[in-house]
């Protein structure tokens, strides 16, 4: 079908990705630092992006496209919100919380779409009870995820 769709000028284009966050329906990925609509069938037309683009690239024109597919654009989105949630960050003192972290961690792990488990830790010895709350998190868990520790040194490297 001829559809009202954007056309990105590579020659313009300076792979800023202003139009790619503007782009609520997930259709511009920036490829090889230019912006390209990848997404056709993700495209709704409304032209979020056009006025975020500070070089003038993006312009509507009309071509044969694939229809708008809400359904396609509903499902992308769920996914990019289930890995947003396998990655998300959660921060704790040991000695200065006084609460045992296993529970809430065990709970996260079981709750989410996590796909493995890193653990941050400086070298100070109270930070173990962080490292020994996350394992027995992902032993309680019952799930069988990767997971690694990193070790901090106390002037910010990372310990071998
Ligand atoms: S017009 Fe809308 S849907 Fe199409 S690329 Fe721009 S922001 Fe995304
Ligand atoms: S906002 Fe404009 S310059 Fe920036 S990536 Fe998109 S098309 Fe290119």
């Amino acid at each position: 079908m001829i559809r009202k769709l954007i056309r990105i000028g590579k020659e313009k284009c300076n792979g800023c990705g202003a139009c790619a966050d503007a782009c609520h329906e997930g259709a511009i990925d920036i490829i090889n630092g230019k912006a390209e609509l990848v997404r056709e069938h993700f495209h709704d037309g409304l032209g979020d992006c056009l006025p975020e683009c500070p070089t003038g690239a993006i312009s509507f024109e009309e071509r044969e496209a694939p229809a708008y597919d809400e359904e396609a654009v509903k499902e992308a989105k769920k996914k990019v919100f289930a890995k947003n949630q396998a990655m998300s960050t959660h921060t704790g003192c040991p000695k200065l919380d006084q609460v045992d972290y296993s529970e809430k961690l065990t709970a996260i792990i079981q709750n989410n779409n996590i796909q493995s488990v890193t653990i941050v830790r400086m070298e100070v010895p109270c930070c173990g009870g962080l490292e020994i709350a996350a394992k027995k998190a992902l032993q309680d868990s019952g799930k069988f995820l990767p997971w690694q520790v990193i070790t901090i040194s106390i002037d910010g490297k990372t310990i071998e």
